[in-house]
């Protein structure tokens, strides 16, 4: 008919052969007995050191020292100098590359503006795994009858990307309303959740919170007006209060998903509502960020990944920046991976007299005693304001029990002040990525 079309189904079944042979693998990985995968992740690592330092030019040249882990004992592991994320922006576009660009079918950078940005780079592959892996947990909580919104940006980063492909390996009705864009503001979103029947929200914790306040605004009681039942988290470190926060506004159950651009996917929630280290892309450490020790159970320290099995942008012992307890206790759900806390990044502190406070341990406290959906910190001179974005009802009732607690629980004298609620959720309305860093003040 027209010699000049060039596309021919082999091709296409040639990809979808590809594709199943990506998805079989992580289901024969999943379902190795205990024993048998705890040797894959052995042999793994192994594999994976010596392919990273000998594809990889900036780990060829930064890892010379261990001429490429040809013969290599793991009990030196803790010899091998960690990348820093200060690397790969240095590394930009492509340094950190260890793949033939021909096999490379996702290209992605960080979301973030304030300086250089992270860029990221699949094969088909590994992508394919990493929607398979997220579909396997998702499964865990949704069936086909679910209709999901994703309220998470789908511009260069993969998280939406990669959810929206993992939620249609279930047959779930997917919405993908992104973020902040124009076609979709939060009042069409809302409508949406209505009109649609839609029964699962994912987006950041803090966007989940606004949303009720829109729907609110729009005339609906959140707990009852709508048909969401369970509301998935990502992108964003939260309390325990904030995230128990979600589930009153919402009347519905919450989970929560981790990952970064530069190594998608690395924590899944499971139907008990714990979060486990994917422990089929990563090998995990825990540090203590000052003097580099390893810390053991149940510590919070900063996350340190070496991926596995990667080979678009595989990392060796990379510092994640997060702040994150490798728990000891099992989980009841039967998944053998560990779980994990995870409490902010790192740098998300305030300092005071030279002391350094978790902005969410903060928000603990905050949020923890009720009634206060946003709140913002500020430190003058060594001392901490919090504004609280209440009615002048609600503010005058919590205000005491906030300077009370803080006194009890860090025997900090701070000052709590009203904030205007337009001004803040206004913030939280035009940011890309909403959290409490967008209305921090400073520090
Ligand atoms: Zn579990």
């Amino acid at each position: 008919m027209n010699d000049s079309l060039k596309f021919s189904t082999s091709n296409v079944q040639k990809g979808l052969e590809n594709r199943i042979e990506a998805i079989k693998n992580v289901e024969r990985i999943y379902n190795m007995p205990e024993k048998v995968f705890e040797e894959w992740k052995t042999e793994s690592l192994l594999k994976s050191l010596k392919y990273t330092s000998q594809n990889s030019a900036f780990y060829k040249k930064k890892l010379e020292a261990f001429s490429g882990f040809e013969s290599f004992d793991l009990h030196e592991f803790s010899k091998i100098p960690f990348t820093l994320r200060s690397e790969i922006k240095e590394n930009y576009p492509f340094g950190m590359l260890a793949a033939s660009m021909d096999d490379i079918v996702r290209y992605g950078e960080s979301t973030g503006t304030s300086d250089k940005p992270i860029a990221s780079y699949y094969t088909l592959g590994e992508w394919i795994e990493n929607n398979a892996t997220v579909a396997l947990f998702l499964n865990e909580v949704l069936t086909k009858q679910d209709i999901v919104a994703v309220a998470v940006p789908y511009e260069l980063a993969f998280v939406a990307q990669d959810i929206d492909r993992s939620l249609e390996m279930l047959n779930c009705t997917i919405i993908s309303i992104g973020a902040l864009t124009r076609i979709c503001p939060p009042e069409r979103m809302i409508q949406l959740f209505k009109d649609i029947k839609v029964t699962t929200l994912i987006c950041s914790v803090t966007r989940a919170i606004y949303l009720s306040d829109v729907a609110i605004e729009m005339g609906f009681d959140p707990s009852k007006d709508f048909s969401i039942n369970k509301v998935m988290c990502v992108g964003e470190g939260m309390s325990k209060a904030k995230e128990a926060l979600v589930r009153k506004l919402w009347n519905a159950e919450t989970y929560s998903m981790y990952g970064m651009t530069e190594t998608n996917t690395l924590g899944m929630f499971c139907k008990e509502h714990n979060q486990h280290l994917v422990e089929t892309k990563a090998h995990f450490e825990v540090i203590d960020s000052v003097t580099y020790e390893p810390l053991g159970y149940d510590t919070f320290g900063e996350l340190i990944v070496t991926s596995l099995n990667t080979k678009g942008i595989p990392l060796i012992r990379y510092r994640t920046g997060d702040l994150v307890k490798i728990k000891s206790e099992k989980c009841s759900c039967g998944l053998t991976f560990k779980t994990f806390e995870h409490s902010g990044r790192l740098d998300d502190h305030i300092i005071i007299k030279n002391k350094k406070y978790p902005i969410l341990q903060l928000e603990q406290i905050i949020i923890g005693l009720g009634d206060t959906n946003y709140y913002t910190l500020e430190v003058v001179e060594d001392s901490l304001k919090i504004g609280l974005c209440n009615s002048a009802e609600v503010f005058k009732k919590v205000n005491q029990q906030i300077i009370n607690k803080f006194k009890e629980t860090y025997n900090l004298s701070v000052t709590v002040f009203p904030v205007e609620n337009a001004k803040v959720k206004d913030i939280i309305r035009n940011s890309l990525k909403p959290c409490i860093k967008s209305v921090l003040v400073n520090g």
